[in-house]
């Protein structure tokens, strides 16, 4: 691809934008060399007011979802994307989130723009665990466990049972649930489904990926090493 190209695409601006940011000089190679739009580098050669050029397509994020942001694209309120450097959110192929956390769930959130990726991590086939901690308005009736990990749990308007989730007691009102699918609201709604109402809700993990000292509003991109801990 033709760097002009590539570097629009990464939301750096227009085609015209970027023409215009080889002529000032902007793009150079690490040593500070000019590059021209037909030289032929190597992306992590480039680099744009001597800052490495953005990831190129198969960009994975982690981030520490806030609570009151929302993953949409279009809420009128916060949305998790304003978190992204705006570059991030004009990046063709578009980042989106890897599955949806609700507005007051915070915690472990994904973004990429590598579509297959999504897929495999959303797809239950693949049954990578998702954890989340939740604090309780009641305290647990007892028969939870078991129920959540029947395999036979029904969800109202749900066509299928849900899978078998496995249901950690951290203390009468504090539990640790770890799902392999991703329905709209589940975990409120398998807690609602046993009279009871999820206060807060948080997810901690994503098959091994944590987030580590991540603080709340806060990103990294995902490193090779990462990406494995997923599967
Ligand atoms: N389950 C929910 O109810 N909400 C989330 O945000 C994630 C899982």
């Amino acid at each position: 691809m033709k760097l002009v190209k590539l570097i629009a695409n990464l939301g750096y601006g227009s085609r015209k934008d970027v023409a215009l940011m080889f002529r000032e000089g902007r793009i150079t190679d690490p040593a500070g060399e000019v590059l021209y739009a037909d030289d032929k580098v190597p992306h992590e050669h480039i680099r744009v007011d001597d800052e490495p050029l953005d990831p190129p397509a198969g960009l994975i994020l982690m981030m520490n979802k806030p609570l009151g942001a929302t993953c949409s694209r279009k809420d009128q309120g916060r949305v998790v994307y304003d978190l992204l450097p705006p570059r991030y959110r004009v990046r063709d192929p578009a980042l989106s989130t890897v599955g949806r956390l609700d507005r007051d769930t915070s915690g472990l959130l994904l973004f990429t723009d590598d579509g297959a990726l999504l897929h495999r991590i959303i797809s239950p086939k693949s049954r990578v665990a998702k954890v989340y901690e939740a604090t309780l308005a009641q305290d647990l009736r007892g028969d939870e466990g078991e129920l959540f990990g029947s395999g036979k749990m029904m969800l109202e308007s749900e066509k299928e049972p849900l899978e078998p989730a496995v249901l950690e007691v951290l203390s009468p009102r504090h539990v640790r649930l770890t799902l392999t699918e991703g329905r709209y609201h589940q975990v409120r709604r398998m807690f609602a489904a046993v009279g009871n109402h999820v206060e807060t809700l948080a997810r901690i993990s994503v098959g091994g990926l944590t987030l580590g000292e991540l603080p709340a509003g806060r990103w990294r991109a995902l490193d090779a090493g990462d990406v494995a801990t997923l599967f």
